[in-house]
């Protein structure tokens, strides 16, 4: 069989390539690049404003629906999770998140996660391999085709977040392909600064991100103010340890404009990582690095086989108040579709709600 080519992880550039390959003038690709990223379209067929014979073509060399959803699950918080397969089988998630101004997509990168942050649902899955470019700009059209209408524009525009399952930065070729492609202003038009990725800490694409103008925002996953604690929590660590980490992450801020600001996100643990003198020591981190990023504080999402709990509010609020008499900007995150397992962490394809999974782990020992 040959391999069709997936255009919805084409470039505008590369599909009117691919396009006058077949013979085609290149208005044809810019055409077919506007159904596939403009009008979000999923089938050829739909695709009427090019000729039959063209739509035919394309049906044999090439593709724009490699994900399926498989299920969908809608959260009493309006969230939904949307668990897809891929063309082998392999679990996606991606997860919506309506909010006031303007809603946000959290997207995967990999199918299963290699990082065994010991908090982290994902990471009981595994990696199972990397998305593709066309992987990750189809869960943004099927998310967007799902909640507004197939095509219909969206009303508030939409903000992006790679913080589902896997790890952005070892999938760093894939990942800037896809923003750039989403970039695209004949396309779905989400421009760099309206997404963020997060990483656990590869800290030579830190460097490697800093290097390049039109990038996405940076989050990066911090958990642990020590390196004793953080490399019990996220083994990652172990490879680059948090003064590596910090010094990627000051030359990554040395090249930001005025007013951008990078985030740390604290995932908070109770009795594991939430005391006052945790808070001490990660203000203090922060400001011998001279760091001016500030902190997202996400209460632990709870999931049966994980052996924490959220820290209670009040540590919450102690924490963030330590952070901020030092200077640091703090913020607490409302957790999201904690019900049906879209909040953070929480991304390992389950495939019923909280409640469902909970009587599915008693019956599986
Ligand atoms: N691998 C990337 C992106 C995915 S995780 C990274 O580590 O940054 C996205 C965020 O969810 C991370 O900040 C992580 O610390 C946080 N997280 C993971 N498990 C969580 C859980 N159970 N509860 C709350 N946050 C969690």
């Amino acid at each position: 069989m040959i391999e069709r080519l997936n255009l919805a992880g084409s470039s505008q550039d590369e599909v009117i390539e691919f396009v006058t390959g077949l013979g085609e003038p290149a208005y044809r690709g810019r055409q077919l690049f506007a159904a596939v990223h403009h009008r979000r379209v999923r089938d050829f067929n739909e695709m009427s404003d090019l000729p039959r014979a063209l739509r035919e073509r394309l049906q044999e060399t090439a593709t724009v629906t490699t994900l399926k959803v498989e299920s969908r699950f809608v959260s009493s918080d309006g969230t939904r999770r949307f668990l897809m397969k891929t063309h082998d089988n392999l679990p996606v998630e991606t997860v919506f998140i309506p909010e006031e101004r303007r809603d946000t997509i959290c997207f995967s990168s990999q199918s299963g996660c290699p990082l065994q942050c010991t908090f982290c649902l994902t990471a009981q899955l595994g990696l199972l391999r990397s998305l593709t470019a066309g992987e990750i700009v189809e869960q943004i059209i099927i998310v967007l085709n799902d909640v507004y209408g197939a095509g219909v524009p969206t009303p508030r525009g939409t903000n992006l977040v790679g913080m589902g399952a896997g790890e952005p930065f070892l999938n760093f070729d894939d990942l800037l392909k896809a923003t750039g492609i989403m970039g695209d202003r004949d396309g779905l038009f989400i421009v760099p600064h309206r997404i963020t990725v997060s990483t656990a800490g590869v800290v030579p694409k830190i460097c490697e991100l800093a290097k390049i103008p039109a990038r996405p925002n940076l989050a990066i996953s911090l958990a642990a103010p020590t390196d004793e604690l953080r490399d019990e929590l996220m083994p990652i660590n172990k490879k680059w340890p948090l003064e590596e980490l910090l010094a990627a992450c000051k030359e990554f801020e040395e090249t930001l404009k005025p007013r951008e600001r990078f985030t740390f996100e604290y995932v908070m643990l109770d009795g594991i990582n939430d005391s006052d003198e945790h808070a001490r020591q990660l203000a203090n981190l922060l400001n011998r690095h001279k760091l001016n990023a500030k902190v997202n504080l996400i209460p632990h999402n709870p999931a049966d086989p994980l052996p924490y709990q959220p820290s209670p509010p009040a540590r919450v609020d102690s924490f963030k108040r330590i952070l901020e008499t030092k200077g640091v900007d703090a913020f607490v995150r409302r957790p999201r579709g904690r019900d049906i397992f879209a909040a953070c962490g929480q991304l390992a394809a389950v495939t019923q709600n909280i409640g469902a999974f909970a009587k599915h782990r008693e019956a599986t020992p």
